[in-house]
């Protein structure tokens, strides 16, 4: 498949499976047209990569389905100023769609192949603005905290107190909770020092969070 194959897929993807379904931030819906999901699969998936589903990448990990990034990417409502924290990079797809919206993005992976291939195929893409660390990201990024917006993209037991001490007031916190089977997507937000509000934004499927406040 060419180039313009792939760009045509994209616009597809990004009318009927996201607009149509209701996402409205037109930075995420433009975001999303720009980042090439093709080069963050696997050659033998490229031909699927714009089909609506997660998709298996390296260390028994997957790439997130387009619909949940996009879900999860706008309930931050991160502005151009915005500095975020991604846990879990994973393929470096979500981290290239936050890359497109806010002005810096520190994304933190556990596995160390994972972490490196990331990190040089972002590199190579040009997005100078992502910052990839390999570690436990459920201690978060200490040295570069307050964020404006924290996105986890792997399934926690509970939220991460210290990713919560890592917002700024009036940051979101957007983080899938509970065991596999039983998942639900949390948002919370930072009203103050000692003040947060979480919403329920509805039931997902990830992988498991594992770390110190993880499972
Ligand atoms: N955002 C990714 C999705 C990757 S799946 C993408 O767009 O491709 C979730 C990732 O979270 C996996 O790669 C997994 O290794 C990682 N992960 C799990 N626990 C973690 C932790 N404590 N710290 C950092 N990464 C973690």
């Amino acid at each position: 498949m060419d180039e313009t194959t792939f760009s045509q897929q994209r616009h597809w993807l990004v009318d009927r499976e996201l607009r149509n379904r209701g996402i409205r931030d037109e930075r995420v819906l433009e975001a999303m047209k720009s980042v090439p999901r093709e080069k963050f699969v696997t050659e033998d998936l490229k031909d699927r990569a714009y089909e609506n589903r997660p998709l298996p990448i390296a260390s028994e990990q997957t790439i997130s389905q387009p619909l949940i990034v996009a879900i999860m990417t706008e309930a931050l409502e991160l502005t151009p100023a915005a500095r975020v924290l991604e846990i879990g990079t994973g393929s470096g797809y979500a981290a290239a769609v936050l890359a497109e919206i806010a002005q810096e993005v520190f994304t933190i992976e556990r596995h160390p192949g994972l972490a490196e291939s990331s990190a040089s195929l972002l590199s190579e893409l040009g997005y100078r603005n992502v910052h990839v660390k390999q570690g436990d990201g459920t201690l978060g990024w200490p040295e570069e905290s307050p964020f404006d917006g924290i996105v986890v993209t792997a399934a926690g037991p509970k939220i991460p107190a210290t990713l919560k001490s890592q917002l700024k007031i009036g940051g979101r916190l957007v983080i899938p909770v509970g065991e596999s089977g039983d998942q639900n997507l949390v948002r919370t937000t930072r009203h103050g020092p000692e003040e947060y509000e979480t919403e329920d934004l509805g039931p997902v499927r990830f992988v498991p969070l594992i770390g110190e406040e993880g499972w």
